[in-house]
Order: structure tokens, then sequence, then C-alpha cells
């Protein structure tokens, strides 16, 4: 799979507002944020998608809820609430193929999302 953008902020390629890492995780600040708080929590195991994973993956993605939980408790939020969104190709609206949690708040989020 050829590289994208994720991988360069990974590697430090391409700077970001770093807010979290693990030996598996890596989150940063949305660079277009849509709410006061938005915060992508992606695996340093490059997924292109959702579709993509398989048996074995499970904690792939468990790894990002528990961390964007944890973001949520540590920077006073987690009561007052938020989001958490996973886009998957075109009509789910995912631009980068690398998969990745969306977490957001600061905000009354709206329902149905656009
Ligand atoms: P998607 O649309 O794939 O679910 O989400 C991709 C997200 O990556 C978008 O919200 C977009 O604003 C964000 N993004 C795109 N390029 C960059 C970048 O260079 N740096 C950061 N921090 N975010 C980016």
């Amino acid at each position: 799979m050829a590289g994208t953008l994720f991988d360069k902020i990974i590697a430090r390629e391409i700077p970001a507002d770093i807010v979290f890492e693990d030996e598996h995780v890596l989150a940063f600040r949305d660079i277009h944020p849509q709410a006061p708080v938005h915060v992508l929590f992606i695996p340093k195991q490059p997924v292109a998608t959702l579709n993509d994973l398989v048996p074995g993956d499970e904690a792939v993605v468990g790894r990002l809820a528990m961390a964007a939980a944890a973001f949520a408790k540590r920077e006073g939020f987690a009561q007052d609430g938020y989001r958490v969104v996973m886009n998957c190709n075109r009509d789910g609206g995912q631009t980068v193929f690398h998969i990745h949690l969306h977490l957001l708040a600061g905000r009354a989020m709206q329902w149905p999302p656009g």
C-alpha cells in the first residue's frame, strides 16, 4: 500500500499537533476542525479502510476508541460528551485511506449527521 499523509505524520515527515502517542496509536488535531475539539486517532499499523480489517485486528480499532475515551477524560469533557466518527469510502466521506477515528467535542452535536 502506498503511504498516505498519515504515514508521513507518524514518521514526523510532516508536522502535526500531536496530543497522544503510544506504541500503537497516534492522535493529533485535525487541520480543518469541525468542532472546538477535533482530534484524529490513528493506528500506527496502516489499514486503508474499515473494510480492510481482518480477524485479529480487533485491537487495532479497539485501541482507537480506548485512547479517545482516555483523552476525553483527561481533557475534562467526558461527562459533557463527545462524538466519535469513522468514515468509510466515498459515501462515508473518507478522504485519507488510513483508518482514523474522529473525536469531536466542545459543542452539542446534531443528529442526523450530514
Ligand atoms: P476523512 O475525511 O478521511 O474521514 O478525514 C480525514 C481528515 O484528515 C479530515 O478531517 C482532514 O481535515 C484531515 N486532514 C487532512 N490533511 C491533514 C493534515 O495534513 N494534517 C492534519 N492534522 N489533518 C489533516
